[in-house]
């Protein structure tokens, strides 16, 4: 094993603490502020704001919108917002973007795909789209309210505390009034400034940070009003009652319940947000977070809005004396940077963008001011230190830098990802394999999926997400079609939790083999990938099961088909009417008895990746155009079609464009027996002036296999190169 290979747990190697909670009540809490910032805090933002150019630019600039805003009269929406995830095209599955405004509460939105305008229409959650722009203004109202409120705390100017005062005296009045509505537009339940408890409590957090830094302005028949017409009817109706166990959604509830207990000196409120047994912030960090310090939910986006969940909670309570920042707390910081690609970026595995920890670097400037790790250092220069985390939280001086991303392979079994990496700087090839745990309602049927990275781009790609409001979240990135795995009788697989088979390195050869687990019934996959430079990767995909059937092999990628006039003839295809398999496009397929097939591709100008499949056995090899962001946005998808019961899949990745020679042979066990090649294959594979004999042996058998020299190979490894 390479010395630069590592587990991400043992990298981390926390210590779990457990403090238990002593009873903070009114009496014994510290004065207001104490939610996003104290009296220390306070002193600090000013010190920071003199000493550093960063932060006085960022507050100078904060300052000057909070003071524009002034001029603008506090004019709440007649109603509640929509669910951001309706914001999108019906046609397209694009997110929309806001135009000009056309009468009261009502824009034009903006398709970018299909260059047409859309009209919003109230009667329909997904076609209300002016309920969207409805929801971006209680939004901004919130944030308004913490900014005048800050503005107050550092200048003492009253403009600013009476403004904020304005705004949550406003929201009194009307919260109740306000519709309960859900995210489908059904009356009655969800939120009502928002469609869905999520966005009530990211609203209600900073409702209670800003009501926090005006405080000391309120009479008390003004707070108590606030108490009874806003705090405590939007937590009693929407967010206490949505128990939802360990989850992201519930990290935001607890920290909208653990302010407004802080706020309003509740001892109660502040047990539930902490200490809950089943859902409290601690279990939430004890459960939820695998130990790589990776999200259970296995998505970048799911991981980082967790995040941001969870430390709202943990400021109001370190401003209050209770030190929630645990190490594994901690390691949900330290996670990323092991999982990221060498650009820093994180897959788009299940409901999931791509995250760029630059993106991040914020977060990572709260984490810093926290646990002092350097290695957050390079995510804070790269990003100049213009965030809102940095303005308030950040270290002035910072120690100097080391490098920013992790090299070479890891592997990490707590959340199923193993990376195999070889090249320099950004310009490596990456190749993350998944295969743990399904991510519960967010995970997609993925397993032995991978991501393929190469040259600052992700070349082998995953759908990721497209908008919970498009058909295409269902029908396409909710597929096992829609990734770089097996498909069985055109029919997804059901989730399930694989396990890492092997992994290492041999002769520079870097491998991993996973098994799937029981993502079929009857059926054993187990999938082996090899890369054996920054250019060549080969899989042996071998598959078991107890009955024949369809399988299909699917790899997407960027770029657009080569495919040269000299390969065997094709036909067009038509794809079956099953999910998923209906978005293929300008399909064609060739047959192949035996020998092999080379198949090429352009990622982008100058830039040609070639597929290399060795049939071995008969096999129907299918190229056409799958989805990436949108219908129209159409990327190639290659198929592997057999019909059989046992079988292995050869084939090769080739980055720069040229076929990698595959030979597949069996091997034979103690007793002479030629074992089939669902157990066993050897693969030869000659690349450029290069050769390799790969021995695939998933179920470690003791056997004996010929290699290229004449020689015999005897092993009982899960993996061998020669
Ligand atoms: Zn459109
Ligand atoms: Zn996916």
């Amino acid at each position: 094993m390479n010395a630069a290979k590592l587990t991400f747990t043992a990298a981390l190697g926390f210590i779990c603490c457990s403090f238990g909670s002593l009873a903070q009540t009114d009496a014994s809490l510290p004065p207001h502020p104490r939610l996003l910032l104290n009296e220390e805090g306070v002193q600090q933002l000013k010190q920071r704001v003199a000493a550093a150019s960063w932060a006085k630019a960022s507050w100078e600039q904060l300052k000057a919108n909070t003071e524009k805003a002034l001029l603008s009269p506090v004019e709440l929406p007649p109603r509640g917002g929509n669910w951001s995830h309706n914001y999108v095209c019906p046609t397209h599955g694009a997110r929309l973007s806001q135009g000009r405004k056309i009468g009261p509460w009502q824009w034009e939105h903006i398709c970018p795909v299909g260059d047409h305008v859309l009209r919003g229409d109230v009667s329909k959650a997904t076609l209300d789209f002016d309920g969207n722009a409805i929801a971006a203004i209680h939004g901004a109202y919130a944030e308004q309210a913490v900014n005048d409120g800050l503005v107050y705390q550092v200048t003492g100017d009253k403009r600013f505390a009476v403004r904020a005062r304005e705004i949550l005296l406003a929201y009194a009045e009307r919260y109740l009034k306000y519709g309960l509505h859900d995210n489908q537009g059904k009356s009655g339940q969800g939120g009502r400034v928002a469609s869905q408890s999520l966005t009530e409590a990211s609203w209600l957090i900073d409702m209670a940070e800003g009501a926090d830094l005006v405080w000391d302005t309120f009479s008390q028949n003004e707070r108590e009003l606030l108490a009874a017409k806003l705090f405590r009817p939007a937590l009693d109706q929407v967010i206490l009652p949505r128990r939802l166990g360990i989850h992201n959604i519930q990290c935001r509830h607890n920290s909208a319940i653990g302010l407004v207990g802080y706020l309003l000196g509740d001892e109660k409120l502040i047990k539930i947000a902490i200490d809950d047994p089943a859902m409290g912030y601690r279990q939430q960090l004890a459960k939820g977070v695998h130990d790589d310090g990776m999200w259970l939910e296995g998505s970048s986006g799911y991981h980082f809005y967790t995040m941001s969940g969870l430390w709202p909670l943990a400021e109001a309570a370190r401003n209050c004396g209770l030190e929630l920042y645990n190490e594994k707390y901690r390691a949900m910081f330290d996670g990323p940077l092991n999982l990221a690609m060498p650009n820093l970026t994180l897959p788009n595995f299940n409901d999931s963008g791509t995250v760029a920890l630059r993106g991040q670097s914020d977060l990572y400037e709260l984490a810093f001011a926290r646990y002092h790790n350097n290695a957050y250092l390079p995510l804070l220069k790269d990003s100049e230190r213009r965030g809102r985390l940095a303005l308030l939280f950040g270290v002035v001086d910072l120690p100097p830098c080391g490098p920013s991303a992790t090299t070479g392979c890891r592997n990490s079994p707590a959340s199923g990802y193993a990376i195999l990496q070889q090249g320099t700087n950004t310009d490596a090839t990456w190749l993350c394999l998944k295969y743990g745990p399904h991510g519960g309602g967010h995970g997609h049927p993925d397993k032995n999926s991978f991501v393929l990275y190469s040259r600052g781009k992700i070349v082998g790609t995953d759908a990721g997400t497209h908008a919970y409001g498009s058909p295409l979240h269902r029908d396409w990135d909710k597929t096992t079609l829609a990734h770089n795995t097996l498909v069985i009788d055109e029919t997804s697989q059901a989730p399930a939790t694989g396990k890492c088979i092997a992994f290492g390195t041999e002769h520079g050869v870097d491998y991993a083999i996973t098994d799937a687990g029981p993502i079929y019934k009857g059926v054993k996959y187990t999938r082996s990938v090899a890369m054996l430079t920054p250019e060549v990767i080969v899989f042996v995909d071998q598959v078991e099961s107890d009955a024949p059937h369809a399988l299909d092999l699917a790899y997407h990628s960027i770029g657009t088909w080569e495919i040269a006039d000299s390969s065997p003839v094709a036909r067009s295809w038509m794809p079956p009417d099953a999910t998923g398999y209906k978005h293929i496009s300008r399909a064609q397929a060739r047959l192949i008895d035996n020998g092999s097939l080379d198949l090429r591709m352009k990622l982008e100008d100058g830039w040609f990746s070639c597929l290399s499949i060795a049939a071995g056995e008969p096999i129907e090899i299918i190229s056409g155009y799958g989805i990436l962001k949108t219908t129209e946005d159409r990327v190639p998808i290659l198929l592997q079609r057999r019909h059989a019961q046992s079988t292995a899949f050869v084939w090769a990745i080739c980055l720069i464009g040229t076929p990698v020679k595959l030979r597949v042979s069996q091997a034979k066990d103690g007793s002479g027996n030629s074992l089939p090649l669902a157990t066993a294959a050897l693969v030869q594979a000659n690349a450029g002036k290069r050769q390799w004999a790969l021995l695939c042996n998933p179920a470690r058998l003791p056997l004996v296999a010929p290699l290229p020299n004449g020689a015999l190979l005897r092993t009982d490894a899960p993996f061998a190169v020669r």
